[in-house]
């Protein structure tokens, strides 16, 4: 063991997107009986909890409660948030080699998969990420707008994200206005004129990427009845085989489900889901504005791939669907970052196992490592990435203990302040974000909400300022 990790000598660990799997490595370091480490948890927001807090959708406060987790860990002895800074503008990896013997990325998955379709880019056509982000009250996203007026709104994909995004869409405003969604996003919801909300999965029932009781609360929402074609539900003979064979119970009740969705008769409500299997669009249809008036699908069959799996296939029969507005939910995929190895196709930083690997010599980069959706693609829930996390710091640790790690010319946690500092003098510790967060909270309590979330970059600067400069009590 070389002499990093001592009090003397702490190992120090930079780690970048204060997400669930930043916090999840941070844990895992500063919880290490033998070893004395420091962490800087940096994020390029002044918020921390990335999709905890701009991913999860605002009716699921309960999966919020996650954070009491990660404020645990930010008690921790030599754990710090640097929060408004951001990797690659304010600090750069040459920055962080003077400080720090190792990084762990965990930047998550930022954008969203694109469909390859004509007409995707037509007004009214938007990304599920998007809009997830916009009614979270993401800073970057809060200028977007989405049309609600439309009345019929398809979406492409049918995972947890596109469900997220119908229920918000089939909400009331009562029921919306229990929740920390952000204000703005609100008032837009509450003159929507949305009736109708197409889900459009490309394979059939069994095959379906929500999970059970994320699609079970659809068919429960106040003001909105679930409808399933019956033909569409029904198994074709590949799945029954398969399902048969595997007898998975979680998937064996969602297809119970969806048969059910199938018989269910409608009660009135004010808005209608139904939810499409075995079809994919194929070209976005615009009107003579150029905004979104339909989509083409193709219906598909299923066949068995290569490698095993079921899959769909065109038969080259179309329909046109009218619809006004369009969202593709088909998956996330992450961001290069600058100086850092990236697999462009997977949309995943290059590693293994957490390690990064530089692509030519397909050995580890000496210092740089990964965790979370950046590391393995955007699959699995926020409880997922703990696991991963721990995968990726054991790595580091094992790379500590060989010796392998940086040699940072100044490695204390003053040094690195003032690198900060001199960068990005308005950066955020842990301690003005539980300011910000009991600002939020007191906001919410005027208005009988949960919260109501500051929503601009410079919003929630001023407040802090505001709050520095009162007077003591
Ligand atoms: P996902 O679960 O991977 O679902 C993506 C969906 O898009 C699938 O239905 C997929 O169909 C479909 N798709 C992909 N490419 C397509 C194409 N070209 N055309 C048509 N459909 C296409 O991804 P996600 O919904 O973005 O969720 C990401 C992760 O976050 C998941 O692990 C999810 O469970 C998790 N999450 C969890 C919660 C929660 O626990 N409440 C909430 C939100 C998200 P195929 O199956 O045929 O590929």
């Amino acid at each position: 063991m070389s002499a990093v990790g001592t009090p003397s000598h702490p190992l120090r660990v930079a780690i970048i997107g204060a997400g669930p799997a930043g916090f999840y490595a941070a844990e895992h370091l500063l919880k290490q009986p033998d070893l004395t480490v420091e962490v800087d948890l940096f994020d390029k927001l002044p918020t921390p909890f990335g999709l905890v807090r701009y991913g999860v959708a605002p009716d699921h406060p309960k999966i919020k409660n996650v954070t009491r987790i990660y404020e645990k860990t930010a008690k921790r002895p030599g754990f710090r948030f640097f929060g408004n800074v951001e990797f690659g503008k304010d600090v750069l990896l040459d920055d962080l080699r003077k400080h720090y013997h190792a990084v762990i990325f965990t930047t998550g998955a930022q954008v969203d998969r694109h469909l390859n379709i004509p007409g995707e880019d037509l007004d009214g056509s938007h990304s599920a990420t998007e809009f997830v982000a916009w009614y979270n009250g993401h800073p970057e996203y809060r200028d977007l707008t989405f049309d609600l007026t439309r009345e019929r709104v398809a979406i492409v994909g049918v995972g947890n994200v596109a469900v997220d995004v119908a229920r918000i869409l089939c909400r009331t405003p009562e029921e919306l206005e229990k929740t920390d969604i952000a204000d703005y996003a609100l008032d837009a919801l509450r003159k929507s004129r949305v009736k109708e909300v197409f889900m459009l999965g490309r394979r059939g029932p069994a095959q379906a990427a929500f999970t059970f009781p994320e699609a079970k609360e659809l068919g429960e929402m106040p003001d909105a009845d679930v409808y399933v074609p019956p033909e569409e539900a029904e198994l074709d003979p590949l799945s029954k085989a398969e399902l048969e064979a595997e007898g998975a119970r979680d998937k064996l009740k969602k297809v119970a489900l969806i048969q059910e969705w199938a018989h269910r008769p409608r009660t009135g409500k004010s808005r209608l889901l139904t939810i499409r299997f075995l079809v994919s669009p194929v070209e976005v249809h615009g009107d003579d504005t150029g905004h979104v008036s339909g989509v083409k699908l193709v219906r598909n069959e299923l066949y068995k791939a290569d490698d095993g799996r079921l899959r769909p296939r065109p038969t080259g029969v179309f329909e046109e669907l009218p619809v006004e507005l369009l969202f593709r939910s088909v998956g996330y995929r992450g961001v290069a970052l600058p100086g850092v190895p990236f697999h462009d196709r997977w949309g995943v930083i290059l590693n293994e196992a957490g390690r990064v690997i530089d692509p030519e010599t397909h050995s580890p980069v000496t210092g740089l490592y990964a965790a979370g959706w950046i590391k393995r693609g955007p699959t699995g829930v926020i409880g997922t990435n703990k696991a991963d996390a721990v995968e990726t710091v054991e790595k580091l640790l094992e790379d500590v203990k060989a010796g392998r790690h940086w040699e940072p010319e100044e490695p204390t946690a003053e040094a690195a302040e003032q690198l900060v500092r001199t960068h990005q003098p308005d950066f955020v510790t842990f301690e003005d974000w539980k300011r910000l967060d009991a600002l939020e909270i007191e906001r919410g309590k005027a208005v009988g909400r949960p919260r109501v979330k500051f929503t601009s970059v410079e919003e929630m600067l001023e407040a802090l300022r505001a709050g520095s400069e009162a007077p003591p009590a």
